[in-house]
């Protein structure tokens, strides 16, 4: 990013250094204003009780030895070229003649008898010279109708301002400064993530490369984590759209069978229009093609749905072994024909709140399964039974069996083992029960043994959503 004034506003870091560095100036600011006026209100505090016990000294002595007296010990206690020293002056009533008995030379042009003074008696008042520098007066009345002023300059101001002037102002500005770079250099490098971040979404957008990946330390901290769950977004993103295209693949190339043997028949029907029996044969085969297509595309569609979380699950308690009789009842004759002993070891209670059409649909699918690929003379048991908070439904075979590096994928879309293509199928059965299953919160798994059968496990909670 280069240094122009627009694109420095637009650095995160920089401003927030900005920002860091006014809050530490204007706190600083105020912590310094504070001090400064509680010292200023002390030192203030002082010099009142300094020049009202001087006022005291000098009545005592006026009251003593009168006008002369007065005169002597102040000229005797105050030089008129130290600042410091006080100012002491007498007004008598008589002739109004007024008497600077000790004058500092500052004092000579401010005549502060001249002045027209709100006075409180026995109360100091302040007359500001110039910004550093204060005139503070008392005065007292004596019963003769004389009054005695004492006053002293006064420089807190400039006590004050001095060592601020000289050692704090500079030493502020550089600390900000100083500040301000530091913060700026920290918060650069700690915002590398983030910057690692946008470079890494920018290039996947500009070249598409899904590949690429955010650099990420050792150390943890949140906006590691974040590149972290950014590589992890990427990785699953990159996954799902891989499983889209494996998928539309698939499809496509499962699609093409049945439509060529619709437009196979769709032209044998044209060809053969003069033989009425033929040309209902080949319009047969079109719609038994067509049915083909449309239940692979709703069953697709269902298992996007469901992967999705946007299936409509109508779920009332349900009594899965009931569920399980239907099934069993329906592809007992299948079983029969192919010599197979079909039986079920059902519990008492196993109500589950489940979509009964839905899980119908899931046993259907894994009892089918489970006669298409058992020999002859083989057996099939289904077996159900709570545990704890779970409904545990087995489909177990003695059939063919899954071998080990197949396991993982026959959950996949229109995945068909290599050893099943003999069999009809469209490699969809498996992808529906996982899915539903899944979207009623439970759990399919497979244990097999190639040659010597598979068992199916689905769990399914017996509480939680119920109609
Ligand atoms: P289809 O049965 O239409 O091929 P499925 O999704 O139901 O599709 O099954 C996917 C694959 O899993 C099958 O092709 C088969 O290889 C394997 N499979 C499923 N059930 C069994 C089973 N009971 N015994 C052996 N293999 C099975």
């Amino acid at each position: 990013m280069s240094l122009r004034p627009d694109n420095l506003l637009r650095n995160f870091a920089f401003r927030l250094s900005l920002l860091y560095a006014a809050i530490f100036i204007v706190s600083t600011a105020a912590l310094l204003a504070l001090v400064y006026w509680l010292v200023a209100h002390t030192l203030q505090h002082k010099d009142e009780e300094i020049i009202m016990s001087k006022l005291r000294e000098y009545a005592t002595s006026y009251l003593a030895g009168g006008a002369g007296e007065l005169q002597l010990r102040a000229r005797q206690e105050n030089d008129p070229a130290d600042e410091r020293s006080f100012y002491v002056g007498l007004i008598r009533p008589t002739a109004r003649i007024i008497a600077p008995v000790n004058a500092p030379n500052e004092w000579q042009q401010f005549q502060p008898f001249r002045l027209k003074l709100d006075w409180e008696t026995n109360s100091i008042t302040r007359v500001p010279k110039n910004t550093e520098k204060d005139f503070a007066l008392a005065r007292v009345q004596f019963p003769d109708g004389s009054e005695l002023l004492v006053g002293r300059t006064t420089n807190n101001r400039d006590i004050l301002w001095q060592p601020f002037r000289a050692v704090a102002l500079p030493m502020g500005v550089a600390i900000a400064v100083l500040g301000f770079l530091i913060g700026g250099f920290f918060a650069h490098r700690a915002l590398l993530p983030v910057r690692q971040i946008v470079s890494t979404a920018r290039g996947i957008i500009q070249t598409g490369n899904l590949d690429a990946r955010v650099p990420t330390r050792p150390f943890r901290d949140e906006l590691d984590e974040l590149a972290l769950l950014f590589n992890t977004m990427l990785d699953k993103n990159q996954a799902l759209i891989r499983a889209m295209r494996e998928s539309m693949d698939n499809v496509a190339h499962d699609l093409r069978t049945p439509l060529t043997r619709l437009r196979g028949s769709a032209e044998m029907a044209l060809r053969q229009s003069g033989d009425p029996v033929a040309t209902r044969e080949a319009l047969a085969d079109c719609v038994e093609e067509s049915e083909r297509v449309l239940s692979m595309i709703r069953t697709i569609m269902d298992i996007a749905e469901a992967e999705a979380g946007t299936m409509h699950l109508d779920r009332q308690p349900t009594d899965l072994c009931r569920l399980i009789r239907e099934v069993a009842e329906l592809y007992q004759m299948v079983a029969e024909e192919k010599k197979i002993t079909l039986t079920t070891e059902l519990a008492d209670d196993c109500t589950a709140p489940v979509d009964a059409n839905r899980m119908r649909q899931a046993f259907g699918n894994l009892l089918d399964n489970a006669i298409k690929y058992t020999g002859e003379g083989g057996t099939v048991t289904v077996t159900a039974r709570r545990s704890g908070e779970q409904a545990v439904v087995k489909f177990r075979d003695t059939g063919m069996g899954i071998a080990a590096a197949e396991q993982a994928r026959i959950w996949d879309r229109l995945y068909r083992g290599d050893k099943s293509r003999s069999q009809r199928g469209l490699g969809l059965g498996l992808s529906v029960v996982k899915a539903v299953v899944e979207a009623h919160g439970g759990a399919a798994t497979v244990a097999s043994a190639e040659g010597k059968g598979s068992e199916f496990t689905i769990t399914l909670p017996t509480q939680g959503a119920s109609a």
